[in-house]
């Protein structure tokens, strides 16, 4: 049902692309991060609650359908509906039925809880497509830690000495998932990157309980901070603005990356790290594989090696996602269909 073309994944049938690339007619689009939502299709189709963030990022001015979670909606003769992948907001696995065939493609996912997002859901399905960012068995993370409640306890601690706290996060999901886990502990405001405040008036306006949030642009140069906790990218550490923390701070980084062992590197310089992860670990990987009761599976990204070979060990009839370009043209029937 789905092949691999230079501009991504492909439905001949329905005509249409899954997270494309470059310019293309129809865009189906699993969420609004910038490796999957991008510009050049004339028509994009994603989750309702997701709509505003793909507004956001690549402008008011697509042309994009909103759909809701389970809602089946046509595509030439190819039924589509979106179900939520837990990742970000609006964030979607795509089912494609065609033929009494059903496809899953997940799209990015997590199935740890996340206050500012539709928990994922799973599908089953006849061939799962599935991410694997971290598709090595190196990364598992402690799913009853209480990340709330450690990073207030980081930023009180640190406030109590008037030390600012700096946490690192992508500005859109992370930055929201912070700001969420956050919102029962305290009310007191956060300082947030201006190219996050869009992102977050979005979660807003879907009613995601977040922390008041004050815009680092709204801070002239004089300024100095004591005691606050301020969520940017790590650019920001390296940034002119960060004269507005005087020399009173301490740095964190948020990310699932923290818990591969050996790239600990990528986090020297950093006072404290948190397990904050938008993807499914190793061990959610397997498991939501083998929830789907997909009989194929293709798995997409970076070690994709490991999380292949651990599912044919597993008895289970596993793909590099590169092997769908190789896809024969379907077998049509002798008796029409
Ligand atoms: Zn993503
Ligand atoms: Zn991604």
């Amino acid at each position: 049902m789905l092949i691999l073309r230079k501009q991504g994944l492909y439905c001949e049938a329905g005509d249409f692309y899954i997270d494309p690339t470059g310019a293309v007619e129809r865009a189906v689009v699993t969420h609004a991060h910038s490796d999957h939502a991008r510009r050049g299709a004339k028509k994009y189709f994603t989750p309702r609650s997701g709509v505003g963030l793909v507004r956001a990022r690549l402008g008011a001015n697509i042309q994009i359908e909103g759909r809701e979670f389970s809602e089946k909606f046509p595509l030439g003769p190819v039924s589509i509906s979106f179900h939520p992948a837990g990742h970000i907001l609006g964030s979607s696995q795509v089912r494609l039925e065609y033929r009494g065939e059903i496809w899953v493609v997940s799209g990015d996912y997590k199935r740890d809880p996340d206050p500012t997002c539709e928990p994922f859901e799973s599908v089953p399905c006849d061939v799962f497509v599935t991410e694997a960012t971290f598709g090595t068995p190196a990364y598992h993370w402690n799913k009853s830690a209480d990340l709330g409640r450690e990073l207030f306890e980081w930023w009180e601690k640190n406030r109590a000495q008037g030390i600012n706290s700096v946490l690192c996060a992508y500005s859109l999901g992370k930055t929201q998932r912070v700001l969420g886990l956050l919102a029962p502990f305290t009310s007191r405001a956060a300082y947030i990157d201006p190219a996050a405040v869009a992102l977050t008036e979005c979660y807003r306006a879907e009613e995601i309980s977040l922390l008041p949030t004050i815009s680092l642009a709204s801070l002239d140069a004089n300024t100095r901070l004591s005691g606050e906790l301020i969520v940017a990218p790590s650019s920001f550490l390296s940034s002119e603005r960060v004269g507005i923390l005087g020399d009173r701070y301490e740095s964190a980084f948020a990310s699932g990356w923290m818990a591969g062992g050996q790239s600990f590197g990528r986090f020297a310089g950093y006072d404290r790290g948190f397990t904050i992860s938008d993807h499914a670990d190793w061990d959610d990987l397997v498991r939501t594989v083998r929830e789907t009761g997909a009989k194929r599976v293709y798995v997409q990204h970076r070690g994709k090696g490991a999380l292949v070979r651990h599912l044919r060990g597993l008895g289970m009839d596993a793909h590099s996602d590169a092997e769908l370009a190789k896809e024969p043209p379907r077998q049509m029937s002798l008796f029409g269909a």
